[in-house]
C-alpha cells in the first residue's frame, strides 16, 4: 500500500471506530480535513456539536476564526490538513478523559505518519500536552518552535475558542503565533530547496 491507500484504509478503520464509550453517543466520526500531503498541519482538541453533525473538524465559530489566522499567512483550509485528539465528540463539550486520549491516540499518530507535514501547529492544552508529552501549559509554551517527530517543527498556540472567551489580546497573541508558523513554513520551504545534513529528531511518541 503507498502513503495515500494507507491513508484511506485508516481512515474507513476510524470511521467505524468503537475503540471507547464516545462512539454510543457520537453522529459522526470527524477523522480530519484537507491535503493528506499538507505541509502545515493543526491539531485540535475534539469535536464540539457541529463539528459532530457535519462531520469536519473546526466548522463552527472557533473554526471561522482558524481559518482567519491560516488565511492571514496565506494558507487555506485545503492547502492545509486539520485534525484533532479525539475524532468522537464528548457529551457535551467536556473535556477528554485520559482512557478516550489513550484509545484514539493512535488514529491521530498514524495521520502524522502519513502526512509527514514540515509544521505541525498544536491548538490548546489537550493536543499540546500529548503531542510534546509535557505538563506544561499553553500560556508558557505557545509560539515556542521546537524540534519533533520525523524532523517536523511543533508550534503550539492557543485553543482558537479560548480566543472567543477571552478576547483581542488572545487573538493578538494567537496572530503573532501564526506569524511563527509562517517563517517556520518558509524554513521548511528553504531546506527542501537547498538541502543540507538531514536533521532528524527521534522522540518517543505516544507512549
Ligand atoms: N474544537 C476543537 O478542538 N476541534 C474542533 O474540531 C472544533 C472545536
Amino acid at each position: 500500500m503507498n502513503a495515500s491507500e494507507e491513508f484511506s484504509a485508516l481512515r474507513a478503520r476510524a470511521l467505524i471506530c468503537t475503540a471507547c464509550r464516545l462512539s454510543e453517543t457520537r453522529t459522526s466520526v470527524v477523522f480530519g480535513v484537507g491535503d493528506p500531503a499538507a505541509d502545515l498541519m493543526l491539531v485540535g482538541e475534539a469535536p464540539g456539536r457541529n463539528e459532530d453533525l457535519q462531520g469536519e473538524p473546526f466548522v463552527g465559530a472557533a473554526g471561522k476564526l482558524l481559518d482567519e489566522l491560516m488565511e492571514g499567512i496565506g494558507v487555506s483550509r485545503s492547502e492545509a490538513y486539520i485534525a484533532n485528539v479525539l475524532k468522537c465528540r464528548p457529551p457535551g463539550n467536556r473535556d477528554p478523559m485520559p482512557d478516550e486520549i489513550d484509545c484514539c491516540k493512535g488514529y491521530l499518530r498514524e495521520q502524522i505518519r502519513l502526512i509527514q507535514p514540515k509544521v505541525v501547529v498544536t491548538l490548546g492544552n489537550f493536543a499540546t500536552k500529548l503531542l510534546l508529552r509535557t505538563e506544561t501549559g499553553i500560556t508558557r509554551l505557545r509560539g515556542q518552535v521546537f524540534d519533533w517527530w520525523l524532523g517536523a517543527k511543533l508550534i503550539p498556540t492557543f485553543h482558537p475558542a479560548a480566543a472567543l472567551r477571552s478576547g483581542d489580546r488572545v487573538r493578538d497573541q494567537m496572530k503573532e503565533d501564526f506569524e511563527v508558523v509562517r517563517g517556520a513554513l518558509a524554513d521548511a520551504a528553504q531546506a527542501e530547496a537547498a538541502p543540507s545534513e538531514p536533521e532528524q529528531i527521534s522522540l518517543e511518541l505516544f507512549r
